[in-house]
C-alpha cells in the first residue's frame, strides 16, 4: 500500500461551482509540504453537477477518491465516511466552499507539530451572516458550560488531526457525532490557530433555520444531561407550588370560613403547568429519540459507490 502522508477530506453537497478552484488552491497549498496526499471527496447526495466534475478529476489526478453517498446523509455523515476511509498520518477536514481557504492548512499543520494532536482553525473575521454568528457563540459557550469541565468549545469544520484521532473518533459508537464538541469531550491535546474566513464564493449554505434548530438540539442532547435535570426541577417546583396552595384553600375554607374563589387561580397555575408539562414531554422525547436511533443501530450513511484505485490484482484471483 502506498504510504500516505496528508489525506484532505471534503463532504461535498452541491459544490459545483466551487470544486475547480477549490482542486487548484488545495493543491498548491498542499503539495509543498508533501507529494504523498490525498483527497477524499464524500459526494453527500449532491443534485448538481459535483459528482460528475470530480470524476473529471479524478481523471488527472489519481490520488482523489470518492466516495458517493446513495443520497443526503448530512455534513458530519459525510466527515465520517471520509475518516473511515482516510490512510494517511496527518488527516485534514476542510469544507468545499472555499470559506476556509486551502492556503492556511499549512500554518494549522506546523502548529500539530508542535506536539497537538488536533488542531482546529478559528474564524478570526467569520463571514456569516450576523444573527447565525450570535446563535453559535451562544450556544458553544452553553455547551461548553454544560459538558461540566470548563471548556472553551469552538465549533469549527477547519481542522488537522493525527492519525490517532481519527481511530479515536473512528471507534465512537455514538449516532450523532458533533466533532468540535466530541474532540473537547476526548480530552486529546488541541490548539486553536486563527484563520481567515471568505464569505461563500457560489451558492449558499446548505444550513436552513430548522437544520440549525436540530443540530443545536443534537448537540445539547448529545453532550449533556442537564435539560433532564431541569425537567426534574420543574416538577419539584410544580408539585411544591401545588401543595402550598393546596394548603392555603384549605386555610381559607375551614379556618378563616372564607369561602374563596380559588377559581381564577387555579386557571392560572393550570395553564402554566400544562405548558411546563409539554416543555418536559418534549424535553424527554428528544432524549428518548435519541435512544431509539441508537437501538436501530442504523449505519450513519449508506455508500452507492466507491471511485478509488483498485490494486493492479485481488487476492482471490490469484488464490483461484
Ligand atoms: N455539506 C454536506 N452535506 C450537507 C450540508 C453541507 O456535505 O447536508 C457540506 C457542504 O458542501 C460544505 C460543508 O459541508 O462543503 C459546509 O457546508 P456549508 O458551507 O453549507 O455550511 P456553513 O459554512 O454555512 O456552516
Ligand atoms: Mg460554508
Amino acid at each position: 500500500m502506498n504510504q500516505v502522508d496528508i489525506s484532505v477530506v471534503i463532504p461535498v453537497y452541491n459544490e459545483a461551482e466551487n470544486i475547480s478552484e477549490l482542486y487548484d488552491r488545495l493543491l498548491a497549498s498542499i503539495t509543498p509540504i508533501s507529494p504523498r496526499y490525498e483527497l477524499i471527496f464524500i459526494d453527500d447526495g449532491s443534485t448538481d453537477n459535483s459528482l460528475n466534475m470530480l470524476k473529471d478529476l479524478r481523471h488527472k489526478d489519481k490520488n482523489i477518491s470518492i466516495l458517493k453517498f446513495t443520497r443526503n446523509f448530512g455534513q458530519q455523515s459525510a466527515v465520517l465516511a471520509g475518516f473511515k476511509h482516510c490512510k494517511g498520518k496527518i488527516i485534514v477536514q476542510l469544507d468545499a466552499d472555499l470559506q476556509n481557504p486551502p492556503e492556511e492548512i499549512p500554518k494549522l499543520i506546523l502548529k500539530l507539530n508542535e506536539g497537538y494532536d488536533i488542531v482546529s482553525g478559528i474564524r478570526k473575521n467569520r463571514q456569516d451572516f450576523f444573527p447565525r454568528k450570535i446563535c453559535s457563540s451562544i450556544l458553544a459557550f452553553l455547551i461548553s458550560k454544560l459538558m461540566g469541565k470548563n471548556i472553551r468549545l469552538y465549533i469549527s469544520s477547519f481542522r488537522v488531526m493525527r492519525r490517532s484521532v481519527i481511530e479515536k473518533i473512528n471507534q465512537c459508537k455514538d449516532k450523532s457525532k458533533f466533532l468540535s464538541a466530541l474532540v473537547s469531550w476526548m480530552g486529546v491535546s488541541s490548539a486553536h490557530v486563527e484563520v481567515d474566513h471568505s464569505k461563500r464564493l457560489h451558492g449558499e449554505t446548505k444550513y436552513s433555520i430548522g437544520k440549525l434548530f436540530q443540530l443545536a438540539m443534537d448537540l445539547i442532547t448529545g453532550f449533556s444531561r442537564f435539560p433532564l435535570r431541569i425537567v426534574t426541577y420543574l416538577g419539584f417546583f410544580g408539585a411544591s407550588l401545588g401543595f402550598l396552595l393546596m394548603i392555603f384553600l384549605l386555610f381559607q375554607r375551614y379556618v378563616r370560613g372564607v369561602m374563596y374563589d380559588g377559581l381564577t387561580v387555579l386557571t392560572a397555575l393550570f395553564s402554566l403547568f400544562a405548558g411546563v408539562q409539554l416543555l418536559s414531554i418534549g424535553i424527554l422525547g428528544e432524549y428518548i429519540g435519541r435512544i431509539y436511533s441508537q437501538v436501530q443501530d442504523r449505519p450513519d450513511y449508506v455508500i452507492e459507490e466507491i471511485i478509488e484505485d483498485q490494486p493492479d490484482f485481488v487476492i482471490d484471483d490469484i488464490l483461484k
